[in-house]
């Protein structure tokens, strides 16, 4: 069997033009300076975007009419067409579709809990990790979002949820999670600045909070320790779905390049710069990856970190034969790690029936 190639450097496809997000404040200003605008139109734009969740110019009631039209065009691009936004889970999940300037697709998703609203994005349009269970990984990359494309889905799901698009009150979006479409580590750059707008406070950002934002990878372990020499703090998560090399290098396969045992060190070096426990991601997959032997073996290599595994019960891609554990192999396995001291949560299936849940995110038109 031919092993399916990775791709970590996206094909050259024009990004969309520079966006308001793209741009630390300091750059905003100079960008309006260069209009011949006054440097305080910088603030106001960043007050109505990242502040009130505003996106259109024509609402801005305190730029003059004049100059909206340049400020349109140079700092607020439209980078995101809503193509639809399916429902399920009595309103609380939405999943959106969203066209790109270059007519690329992808997935956003929006999930309401009782005690948060998180939303999924995507780092990349497809993806090159070519995972065999993931619908994005068997449709390969297309190319890199930009900074303000990964930012501008949680200022649009922001607002979706301020305005009460979510069954319940408005909410208040609280946590964001980089599991939709694409390797974030992939695109590290702008990954890295887009956590930057995501955290810094109003109005140069949208003043997320640190931990409730997770970071998820395959597993690009130079990736990993860099991020972590950031100072970001935001929470890791890591995609193992085997204990073991000989299993991983089927499941993941970017474990041939850097093996278990040094993605968990990667990680391990993380969080003790955070001081918080990750997550490890641990798709249940029937007959594959869930026998009591690997339990142990996972139970054996976590119970010494500070790690925190979140199996996932595996959601059915189109053209797999995979299916998930059935639910007495998955109480087994949760007891055998539990009974090592590995804490264990089981993840909720939100949107799984709108091929909205984990690994089902493709993105066809
Ligand atoms: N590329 C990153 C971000 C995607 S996160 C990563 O892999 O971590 C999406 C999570 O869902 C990952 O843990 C991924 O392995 C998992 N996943 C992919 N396909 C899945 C499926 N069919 N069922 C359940 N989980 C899946």
């Amino acid at each position: 069997m031919s092993r399916p190639s990775l791709v970590f450097a996206a094909p050259r496809r024009a990004l969309p033009p520079s966006h308001l997000a793209d741009l630390d404040p300091a750059a905003r200003r100079a960008t309006v300076r260069e209009l011949g605008l006054p440097a305080f139109r910088a603030d106001q734009l960043s007050r109505h975007w990242f502040a009130r969740l505003e996106a259109d110019p024509d609402r801005m009631s305190d730029l003059p009419a004049g100059e909206r039209g340049r400020l349109r065009e140079a700092l607020l691009p439209q980078l995101l067409t809503e193509v639809r936004s399916v429902e399920t889970d009595a309103g609380t999940t939405r999943k959106t579709l969203w066209r790109l300037h270059d007519g690329s697709l992808v997935e956003s998703v929006l999930m309401r809990y009782p005690a948060r609203v998180t939303v999924c994005i995507s780092s990349q349009a497809g993806c090159g990790m070519a995972c065999p269970f993931c619908a994005t990984g068997q449709g390969g990359l297309t190319r890199n979002l930009s900074t303000a494309e990964i930012v501008a889905q949680v200022q649009a799901s922001a607002r979706a949820a301020a305005d009460g698009l979510l069954t319940g009150a408005p909410a208040r979006l609280s946590n964001v999670v980089f599991m939709g479409m694409g390797e974030p580590l992939a695109n590290y750059a702008r990954v890295v600045a887009a956590l930057r707008r995501l955290i810094d406070p109003p109005p140069a950002g949208l003043g997320l909070s640190r931990r409730s934002i997770t970071v998820s990878t395959v597993g690009v372990v130079p990736a990993i320790d860099k991020l972590a020499a950031e100072d970001l703090d935001v929470t890791l998560a890591v995609s193992l779905h085997a204990p073991d090399d000989e299993l991983r290098d089927t499941l993941v396969p970017v474990n041939t390049r850097w093996k278990v045992r040094e993605v968990l060190a990667a990680a391990d070096g993380y969080a003790a710069r955070t001081g918080r426990r990750y997550s490890v991601e641990y798709a249940m997959i029937r007959e594959v990856n869930d026998q009591p032997e690997r339990a142990d073996l996972l139970a054996d290599l976590l119970a010494p970190r500070r790690a925190h595994v979140n199996l996932i019960p595996l959601n059915r891609t189109p053209g797999s034969a995979w299916d998930a554990s059935p639910k007495r192999v998955e109480r087994e396995f949760v007891r055998r790690l539990e009974a090592r001291g590995v804490p264990v949560t089981v993840r909720d299936t939100r949107g799984s029936d709108i091929n909205g849940a984990c690994g089902q995110l493709a993105a066809s038109g």
